[in-house]
């Protein structure tokens, strides 16, 4: 099966790829949007992670004709109501800049107690065919915000994430360890359970 992953970002689709693979969806010639140049972007106004997700699956599997898988990733916060959300990327305003929405995260929690500083990652995953909607599927990780940032690896929250039953961040994990407990990692082997169970072709 062809298969386009929306996104430029080279070391998701290794990770997406690797995934697929490891969980025995096989034959699969994956492309990313670095083999389309010039397909125009996707405005992400859902109000969900699922629905910001199949709208870039359908945009860009009608745009390249080809069966389309999309993500859509971010931390809510309890003490927050669940924020930045949807928002998570853009956070501290745009251009997105991780070391700043950091630091608003940690200002926005400064008078929070420990136990009250609890969060949860989500991933959904959406497939498109060019001329429909195939599945959605999400699942997430829970842990806590920590007080500053801690370890190199990762990106975004990950130095402030804190998984309880390791006192380690997901910036201190490596990418093996945190994919095994990620939110993006298990939404990826829903999705390969799902492929599995329901086989498509474009070919
Ligand atoms: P996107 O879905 O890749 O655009 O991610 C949205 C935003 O959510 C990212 O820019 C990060 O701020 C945050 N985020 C999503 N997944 C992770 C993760 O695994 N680690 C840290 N931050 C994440």
């Amino acid at each position: 099966m062809r298969l386009l992953l929306a996104t430029t970002n080279a070391g998701k689709a290794k990770e997406i790829q690797a995934e697929l693979r490891a969980a025995g969806v096989g034959d699969l010639e994956i492309l990313t949007l670095r083999d389309f140049p010039g397909i125009p972007d996707v405005v992400e106004d859902q109000p969900t992670f699922g629905g910001n997700a199949m709208k870039k699956a359908r945009h860009y599997a009608a745009q390249c004709q080809l069966i389309s898988l999309a993500d859509d990733s971010g931390l809510c916060v309890d003490a927050l109501d669940g924020a930045p959300g949807i928002y998570s990327a853009r956070y501290a305003g745009e251009p997105c800049d991780d070391a700043a929405n950091n630091r608003k995260l940690l200002d926005a929690l400064k008078e929070v107690p420990a136990e009250k500083r609890t969060a949860h990652f989500v991933c959904a995953l959406a497939l498109a065919s060019p001329d429909k909607p195939l599945v959605v599927v999400s699942d997430y990780v829970s842990g806590g915000i920590a007080y500053k940032p801690r370890g190199d690896n990762g990106f975004g929250y990950d130095p402030l994430f804190v998984l309880p039953d390791r006192g380690l961040t997901t910036a201190e994990l490596s990418m093996e360890e945190k994919s095994r407990v990620s939110h993006r990692g298990k939404a990826v082997r829903r999705l390969a359970r799902w492929l599995l169970e329901n086989p498509i072709s474009n070919s």
